[in-house]
């Protein structure tokens, strides 16, 4: 998709879970080339928002838009043929295995049937045409160097870079990623915001849910801004800096 072609749409998007309202009317636009990024405080429905908007979990009212298409009440298998790929908060990785098996795998998972059953059917070609695209991706994050180490020895924020690796390969046009800072030291979240970067210019669209504002104020192009599950600001980085509502929750002025 072109540069600013609206990928993922989210209009009015409510949650209850039984009295508690987790999502309160979140509308949002994911555009091709763009880093969107979602904050908030703990229990602001962020996690909730992503489960709805990947499949894992149904609004209870509003509409979910992926590629155009209306996605409301769709297994999430569907949201990754359409073009979706995510990672989850805490990395999901074989550590025994090497990295490119960790990334093929994860492409194989993407296919239509279960990966174990279709693993034993697999005859050699496919197996090599899988190797060889997991290893594209792996270069293509910059961790070519690592394609035949044990995953579990990489340093954390190399293993967040291999789940990234993970999710492109199955070709995705967006990508949503849960808190990929979480835990890394400077140089690591350098190394990831200049990924994200590079995914952006090559025209990826990117939701980003993540507690670190430094990273988040240098990498997002929008910022949407959740409390109690409410969107309370939206906006450039500088826009949302400035609100006075932003600053009152997390300053608790
Ligand atoms: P965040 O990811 O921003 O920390 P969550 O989306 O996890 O917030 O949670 C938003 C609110 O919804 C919280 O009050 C949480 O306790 C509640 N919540 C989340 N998931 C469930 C669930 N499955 N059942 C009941 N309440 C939930
Ligand atoms: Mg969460």
């Amino acid at each position: 998709p072109a540069a600013g072609t609206v990928l993922l749409q989210a209009r009015n998007v409510t949650k209850r879970f039984g009295g508690l309202v987790a999502n309160n009317n979140v509308s949002m636009d994911v555009k091709a080339g763009e880093v969107h990024a979602l904050i908030g405080p703990n229990g602001a429905g962020k996690s909730t928002f992503f489960n709805m908007v990947s499949g894992v979990d149904d609004a209870t009212e509003g509409e979910v838009r992926l590629m155009d298409q209306a996605m409301l009440r769709r297994p999430s298998r569907a949201f990754a043929r359409l073009g979706m790929a995510r990672t989850f908060q805490h990395v999901r990785l074989l550590g025994q295995r090497s990295v490119v098996e960790n990334v093929a795998l994860g492409a194989h998972q993407r296919a239509q049937r279960g990966w174990l059953a279709s693993m034993l059917r697999l005859d050699r070609a496919e197996e090599v045409a899988l190797l060889a695209e997991a290893r594209r991706q792996i270069e293509r994050c910059g961790l070519g160097a690592h394609a035949d180490t044990p995953a579990a020895s990489l340093a954390l924020g190399q293993q967040r870079i291999v789940e990234i690796a993970r999710a492109l390969a199955g070709q995705p046009a967006i990508l949503l990623l849960d808190e990929p800072a979480a835990g890394l030291r400077h140089l690591e979240k350098k190394a990831l915001a200049d990924l994200l970067r590079q995914l952006r210019a090559e025209g990826l669209g990117i939701l980003v849910v993540e507690h670190d504002m430094e990273f988040v104020m240098n990498l997002a192009d929008r910022i949407t801004v959740l409390e109690f599950g409410t969107v309370i600001a939206e906006g450039t980085p500088l826009e949302v800096q400035r609100n006075q509502r932003v600053l009152d929750a997390y300053l608790g002025g």
